[in-house]
Parts: C-alpha cells; structure tokens; sequence
C-alpha cells in the first residue's frame, strides 16, 4: 500500500510538473485524463511514460507535428503503447517533434518548438527558472526536454538517423536506439523504413533498460521485427564475447573519424576525460578506423528522403488526414486539384523539400547516381563496422572462412554530437549547418546497430555534452552496460 501511494504520488507530481513547466518548454502536445492506477505486480506500475507523437495512440489524438494529421485520433495503440499499458504503465501524453521526425532541432514542427529545459537547479525544491532559450534536439526534443524536466519517468522517441541521441545529448538525458528490427514498429508512423527506430529516454541507464526490456519483444504485425533466432543467436554471441562483464575485460575502440574539425573544445575536453578515465579503470581502449564514415551523412540523406517521399505519398487528402476542396473553377480535375491543395497545405516546408530530393533520387535519370550510390555508401558504413567489432554481425551472410575477431573491440566509442545544444533562432533552418549535427549518429542508422547516448557529469552552468557508445547488431545489452559503467564515471 504505501508503495502505491508513492507512485500515485509520483504519478502526479508528473501531471503537476507537466502543468508547472511545460509553458516554458513546450514538450507536450497533450495529455491524457487521469486513470486508474494499474496493479502493483506490474514492472512499469505507476510509471509516467510519455510518447513521441510519431507513434499511434488511441486515446489522445497522432499529429507527427503537421498541419496534414492535426486532427488525426488513430483507432488502435501502436505495439509499443501497447506493451507499456500491459506492463502497468500510466501514458501521460503525447510529445513534441519535427514534423514526421525530419529535422534535428525540433524547430520544424506545427506546434512550435521545443525549448531546452536545462537548467542548474539541481534540487527539486529550487524554483524552476527559464534560462537561455536554446534547442533541445529533435527530432525527439519534447522527449528529451520532458525527462529533463521531470515530466515524466521514461519518454518514447523514434530515431531515423539521430533523433534520440542528439536530443538526449542536448538536454543531458540518457537517449537509447536500439537494433534496428529489435522494437516493434508497428502503428509508429514511417518516415524512412530501413532506418526507423523507436527509441527509449530517461534520466537513468537503469530506468532506459527497464522500459527497453518491456518493449524489446518479437512482433508479427511488423515485418521488419527480428526473428526470434536473430536475437537468440546476438545475445548468444555477446555473452560469449563478454562473459565477465567486468570493465577490464572489455576492449573499446575509439574511432578517429568521429573527431572532425567542427567538433568543439566543450565537447572534446569531457569526452577525452570519459575515455581516460575508463582506461583507468581497466578497460583498453583502442584506436580504430572507420573510414567510409564521411560519406555517411550524404548517403544517409539520400536514403531517408527518398523513403520518405514513397511514405508520404499516402497524405492524399482523402483517405485521412487534411482534406483541403478543389478551389472553385479548378483546372486541374478536382481530384489532382484536392491532391495538390491539401499537400500544399498540410506539409510544411522541411518536409516538402524531403519529398522533392527523395523524387528526384529515384527518378529514372539519378536513380543510378544517388539511390544505388547511396546505397553502396551504406553497405561498406556497415563492412567498416564489421571489421572492427569482435562480435559477427548475425545479420550478415557467413562463410565457412568467419572466424570470431579476437582483436576486435566490443563497442565504439564517440561524443554523440558535435557541441552542445544551439541556441534557438542561432541556425538559419535551411542551412547546411542544421543536417550536419548529426554526423556522429548515422553511421550507426545506416548499419541498423544499437547505439546510447549518456549525459556526463559537467559543472554548474555547462550545458550538457553526451557520450556515444555503440554495439554490434543484438548487442543492446552490452552497450546498455557500458553505458552504466560510464554513468558512474565522475
Ligand atoms: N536529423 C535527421 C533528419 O532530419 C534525423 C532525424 C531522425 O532521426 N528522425 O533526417
């Protein structure tokens, strides 16, 4: 009983916090009517968890952060929520996002955007207090800014080339993407197929595994869910890899590509301190090359627009969503009219310029230069990957010739972003410099492999900088308990 109360507490400390801050922050969309509390038995009983509002709700209305779905209630639970509700959690509401998850500020979105609730008070009893407005990241910045905030226990977030990590970087929580395949995508709403993940962020590693394991389940509703032998056969293979799970048994692998020039002092000078201070605790740490990375961003951009343009192709006007009328005395039939007008007017600009690439680099003309290019690009991202883990991709074909790589490493390590978070108005938001702040986390999209992002410890006023650790395919496990070992660090 007092253990329930506890919860019921928190529950609505979560619904106060929502209300206290959230003007300031703009994370949530909406937020669900208080139920009734779910039996204690359950693993998630009393948790608030809030959802990117990419993924389907049949409660609270689904907008992807467009004018296209802004009255949209879908009639069914995604997998995902719908695991979480079985396991007893309460779905407090629905989160903030660049339209369809295009973007990496979180300033693309008919809802405006998500401002970073970092702040210094580190004590719950210190007045909230609105500091510089600066960008939380996006995709997934109202889900990041809720955890920061302490909105909300967990947050859902998807991740299509960066959109967890990024934005878990900027506000200093703990952003999960799995193994591509491993979470069910089911009722989350498609931006690139073969990139799209559901992503889990909280403030803990403890509490971002204990919502993953929830959710990291086969579904048969999706056809890009892992087999239950892919999973059996990774997690086999990782324990194999690491029995001990102890530090000093642990090869890391610090890869050179993933320090550019643009990485700023802010960033480098803690990560270089994370990196020493593992090494100090026993774990070896390599140097290791990763030479395809620079090619990465193009081919990643090339691949996401064009599935994007396919997906949202489905925005007719008609079936649901806007409807815009053929303007009176149209020239065009009136069903290219409804098309054109509902299109014009339900998407915004970011998402309109996806749709133009990603036609193009299909058409017949560039379909050789850019779609195939791009996907030769992503096959060597992944043989790159390949060559340095100790750990086979179970994914990939074998041949008799696969041996286990001794001197492989079991993760990668790198700073999740190039800096910290930009002021908001700071980028012009169609300049290079917005599609460039996730050149540290699409490697590992393109690859499909797990990767986390952990806040490390900085002092008084700085602004958060994330660590990055990456796995091999069905790993997740692995980089999860390296990120425990990092969260510890300081
Ligand atoms: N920033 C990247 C993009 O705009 C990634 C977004 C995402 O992961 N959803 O495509």
């Amino acid at each position: 009983a007092n253990v329930r109360r506890l919860w019921t507490r928190q529950i609505s400390s979560w619904r106060h916090a929502i209300r206290d801050k959230d003007s300031s922050v703009n994370a949530f969309i909406c937020t669900s009517q208080p139920g009734s509390t779910s039996p204690e038995r359950l693993p998630l009983h009393g948790a608030g968890i809030a959802v990117k509002d990419m993924i389907c709700t049949s409660d609270m209305a689904t907008t992807s952060s467009s004018a296209m779905l802004k009255d949209f209630t879908p009639p069914f639970d995604a997998t995902v929520v719908g695991l979480l509700r079985e396991a007893g959690a309460d779905i407090v509401g629905k989160l903030n996002c660049d339209e369809f998850g295009m973007g990496s500020l979180n300033i693309h979105s008919v809802h405006g955007p998500v401002v970073n609730p970092f702040q210094t008070a580190s004590s719950s009893s210190t007045p909230w207090v609105e500091r510089e407005r600066r960008s939380a990241g996006g995709s997934s910045g109202g889900s990041a800014a809720a955890v920061a905030a302490g909105m909300c226990y967990a947050a859902l977030s998807t991740d299509t080339g960066g959109s967890t990590r990024l934005p878990a970087s900027y506000c200093g929580v703990v952003g999960l993407k799995p193994s591509y395949g491993l979470i069910s995508r089911w009722g989350v709403i498609s931006f690139a197929d073969s990139l799209d993940c559901v992503g889990v962020m909280a403030k803990s590693v403890a509490a971002t595994k204990r919502v993953f394991n929830i959710l990291n389940a086969r579904d048969t509703k999706d056809p890009t869910s892992a087999s239950l032998s892919a999973r059996e056969t990774a997690s086999k293979q990782a324990t194999q890899a690491w029995p001990t799970f102890a530090l000093s048994d642990l090869r890391i692998g610090v890869p050179q590509e993933y320090f550019p020039s643009e990485l700023s002092q802010e960033v480098l000078n803690p990560v270089r301190e994370a990196i020493k201070s593992l090494r100090c605790r026993g774990a070896t740490v390599v140097p290791v090359s990763l030479p395809c990375t620079p090619y990465a961003l193009s081919a990643y951009y090339v691949i996401s627009s064009a599935e994007a343009s396919s997906n949202m192709a489905r925005y007719d006007g008609v079936q649901y969503g806007l409807h815009v009328p053929a303007p009176p005395g149209a020239d065009l039939t009136s069903a290219a009219a409804i098309y054109t007008q509902t299109r014009a007017a339900g998407f915004g600009s970011e998402v309109q310029k996806r749709i133009l690439l990603g036609t193009y680099a299909l058409t017949a003309d560039a379909f050789d230069n850019y779609f195939l290019q791009a996907q030769r690009v992503r096959q060597l991202v992944r043989d790159d990957f390949n060559l340095v883990f100790r750990v086979p991709d179970v994914l990939s074909p074998r041949t008799p010739e696969d041996r286990p790589n001794d001197q492989g490493v079991h993760v990668l390590i790198h700073p999740s972003a190039i800096g910290t978070a930009p002021p908001l108005g700071a980028l012009d938001a169609d300049s290079m410099a917005t599609y460039v702040q996730d050149v540290l986390t699409v490697p590992a999209s393109l690859a499909g492999l797990p990767a986390i992002s952990v806040p490390l410890v900085r002092k008084g006023e700085e602004w958060p900088v994330g660590i990055s650790i990456v796995g091999q395919w069905g790993c997740d496990e692995m980089v999860l308990r390296v990120g425990h070992f990092l969260e510890n660090l300081q």
